[in-house]
């Protein structure tokens, strides 16, 4: 079975999310996983001291090219340089158009930061963002295990976190098993052993 995953925003969380699927590939699910992104994260500004493992003073920059290596070693990721401006359809044929092109996909996650969203086709689902210290931050409304409608959910600051990178790395990981429970109509999570892996 392939499924095909659209993710909105390439900054920490889709990332933590591209990577989460990467490393689900097996012989029985295999991904199409299009990450398409408008080069305005927070991340950019960011020299890191408070994420375990990471190196101390590492740069937005340096960690999403390191995190897109680290998928890259599992799968081949579609990364766009775009905007998306609308999002239709429904869970298993939805459409997402940016000013260049149009992406069918099974499945969408909003990784687009608490700055601006501007994405038409999803309603009103635009809420002010309750933990963040600078005004006008905005989030998704969504319900439990980050589901904005069947077959979208959100991930990140979007999502209404604390902003703090930890925290959206393990939202764009939760969206990303969210996925897969749905998927696989049963909990799912993928934990490896020294062994597991060939
Ligand atoms: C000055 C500053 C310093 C910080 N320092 C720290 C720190 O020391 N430690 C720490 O843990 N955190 C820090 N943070 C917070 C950290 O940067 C955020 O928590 C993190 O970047 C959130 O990641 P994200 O993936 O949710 O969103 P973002 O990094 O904001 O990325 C969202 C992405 O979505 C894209 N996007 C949005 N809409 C669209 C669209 N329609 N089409 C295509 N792409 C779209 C944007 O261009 C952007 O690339 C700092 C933030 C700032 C601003």
């Amino acid at each position: 079975m392939k499924k095909s995953i659209l993710i909105v925003g390439g900054s920490i969380a889709g990332l933590s999310a591209a990577l989460l699927f990467a490393s689900a590939k097996n012989d029985e699910l295999d991904f199409d996983i299009t990450v398409i992104d408008d080069s305005k994260p927070d991340i950019n500004a960011v020299a890191v001291y408070n994420v375990p493992l990471f190196p101390k003073a590492i740069n937005g920059q340096e960690i999403l090219e390191k995190t897109r290596k680290q998928i890259s070693d599992f799968l081949k990721v579609n990364y766009v340089n775009d905007t998306v401006v609308e999002i239709g359809g429904e869970k298993g044929a939805f459409t997402t158009k940016t000013k260049e092109k149009e992406f069918k996909s099974d499945y969408i996650i909003l990784a687009t930061g608490a700055s601006k969203f501007d994405i038409q086709g999803l309603g009103d689902i635009v809420t002010e963002h309750k933990l963040m210290n600078k005004p006008n931050k905005i989030c998704l409304k969504h319900s439990k295990r980050q589901l904005v409608k069947d077959g979208i959910y959100v991930a990140g600051t979007a999502a209404g976190i604390t902003s703090m990178i930890a925290c959206a790395m393990g939202s764009g990981t939760e969206a990303a098993c969210a996925i897969l429970s749905d998927i696989k109509g049963a909990i799912t999570i993928v934990h490896d052993t020294p062994s597991s892996r060939k």
